[in-house]
């Protein structure tokens, strides 16, 4: 793989956007360049998209709705189009995971991973397309039917961030398309090529046109448009707090709906009982998978202080076999951080928390020599008030409390404004139980980490979101309800007596 990508390095990939049922570049022409993080070289180049190719896609969209054409299309016809994109991108996964690793600079097996993965979901919400339904109430006396409608809510944007590109879009778009809605898409302008890419895809699986547009470009114009436009009926974000808020502020020009997929301070509670060995790898892989750039890394370690000190030797030893380095060397479990600006808000989060009395047990800042490889770094002695007990770091930097009891333990896991995920590691079915229960999460695993299906629905709760994706609830999540309120036989009452 590694002269694929020397390939690209000499030649860098060139994408274009997808708007109308037409590859085009940005208005004027302008492009994004992106470097690959771990070798500082550029790798592709993405259309800048302005205002004005925002709004195109847009009205692409609008159209391609209200023409109804794809909205009212045989579910089972939208079903046999997802699966086959899902094989065009098996087909294609070293491709897309080639450019996946060469933006984001996770390893390849990785990105392999992510795309074999999306493949799933695309199949997944196939299946979804053609179960889609409504309900029917038959209780409403001899001369009433209730029909309850589900119907695609409209236009979708869909816009997303740069650590998990493909995946993050596949957990969203397919379920959209499934539900009958049209979309435009925006990915993050460091990691673009594949969402571009998956424009080729529908084309050739023969989406209608306009019903999907991918553009690329900064937050703002191209995000913020999409956020601003009255013609856009529900926008599904995922990124930071900083711009889901200014999402939400948007959506009140025309009501729009969000689903918002935010920020996480997820917690890995270890209790003494636990199979050590096993949590010991899962803690460690919640906390670096993906260089901790993973909104739902168990970025908190909470364990119980009778085998705390044990712990934290055990996962300063098994980091040191954690290989760092270039995501085309398959020893390579990290690799480099996404880009300069990232890098340096993670060495200034280890740095305060330092300061503020946390003590480094292993990793830590790392030499100029680097580049922007950041080595897994544990804090141990955190404190609940610390930064770096509470805000994201976005890196792999696990902060470590202790607690006595299973109260403690979940008080420390609930001391957060966020609530994506949250691991447990126990042999004790009650403190499993009680913690799945009481731990307010989207997501829990229970002596497991990060193993997901397109079954199951993910999202946040408190600031880290609103909303549902993947499971069947992930395709109700583009829907709307109408009650249908059908008379049947002959009317004999009247509301104006004698008429
Ligand atoms: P970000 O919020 O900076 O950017 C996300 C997307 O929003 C990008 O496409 C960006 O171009 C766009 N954007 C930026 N400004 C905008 C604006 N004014 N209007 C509209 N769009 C705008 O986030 P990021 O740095 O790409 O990603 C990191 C963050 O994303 C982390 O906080 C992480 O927790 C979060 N995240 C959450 C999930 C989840 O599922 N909950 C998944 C991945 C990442």
């Amino acid at each position: 793989m590694l002269d694929r990508a020397q390939r690209v390095f000499d030649a860098p990939n060139s994408f274009q956007n997808f708007i109308a049922g037409r590859f085009v570049g940005a208005e004027h022409g302008d492009t994004i360049p992106r470097e690959s993080p771990a070798h500082g070289k550029i790798v592709s180049y993405y259309p800048a998209s302005t205002r004005t190719d925002a709004k195109a896609a847009i009205t692409a969209a609008r159209e391609s709705f209200d023409a109804g054409t794809w909205a009212f299309s045989y579910g089972g016809d939208r079903a046999r189009l997802l699966q086959e994109v899902a094989r065009m991108i098996r087909r294609d996964a070293d491709e897309l995971a080639l450019v996946e690793a060469l933006e984001t600079s996770k390893p390849f097996e990785a990105a392999r991973g992510e795309i074999l993965f999306s493949a799933e979901l695309w199949d997944y919400a196939a299946g979804a397309a053609r179960a889609l339904h409504g309900d029917s109430l038959n209780t409403l006396g001899a001369s009433m039917l209730g029909l309850v409608l589900r119907e695609p809510i409209g236009v979708v944007g869909i816009i997303t961030p740069w650590n998990y590109p493909f995946l993050i879009l596949s957990e969203r778009l397919p379920f959209a398309l499934a539900a009958g809605c049209s979309a435009v898409v925006k990915p993050s302008e460091f990691t673009s090529g594949t969402a571009l890419m998956l424009g080729r895809y529908l084309k050739d699986a023969g989406l209608p046109d306009g019903v999907c547009n991918i553009l690329s470009g900064l937050g703002d114009p191209v995000g913020q448009t999409i956020l601003d436009s009255h013609d856009v009926d529900m926008v599904a974000f995922t990124g930071s707090t900083r711009v889901g808020r200014a999402a939400i502020a948007a959506s009140a020009g025309n009501i729009k709906k969000l689903s918002l997929e935010l920020g996480g301070k997820s917690p890995s509670v270890v209790f003494a009982d636990c199979d050590l060995d096993a949590a010991v790898d899962g803690v460690i892989k919640a906390a670096t998978v993906n260089m901790g750039e993973c909104c739902i890394a168990g970025s908190r370690l909470l364990v119980q202080a009778s085998i705390a000190d044990e712990f934290q030797n055990r996962i300063a030893q098994r980091l040191q076999q954690v290989q760092m380095g270039d995501p085309f060397d398959p020893a390579s479990r990290i690799g480099a951080i996404i880009n300069r600006a990232q890098f340096d808000r993670i060495a200034q989060m280890v740095r305060d928390g330092l300061a503020s009395g946390a003590r480094l047990v292993c990793g830590g800042e790392p030499g100029h020599n680097a580049g922007l490889f950041f080595p897994p770094t544990v804090l141990a002695d955190v404190t609940p008030d610390m930064r770096v007990a509470r805000e994201e770091i976005f890196g792999p930097v696990l902060s470590v409390m202790s607690f006595e009891r299973l109260e403690d333990a979940i008080r420390l896991a609930n001391d957060t404004e966020y609530g994506l995920a949250a691991y447990v590691w126990t042999n004790d079915l009650t403190k499993a139980l009680s913690c799945s229960r009481r731990i307010r999460a989207g997501r829990v695993w229970v002596n497991a980490a990060l193993e997901g299906y397109p079954e199951l629905p993910l999202g946040g709760f408190k600031q880290s979101g609103n909303g549902r994706e993947t499971g069947r609830y992930g395709i109700e999540e583009y829907t709307e309800l109408k009650s249908v309120h059908l008379k049947v036989g002959e009317q004999t009452e009247r509301w104006v007596e004698g008429a």
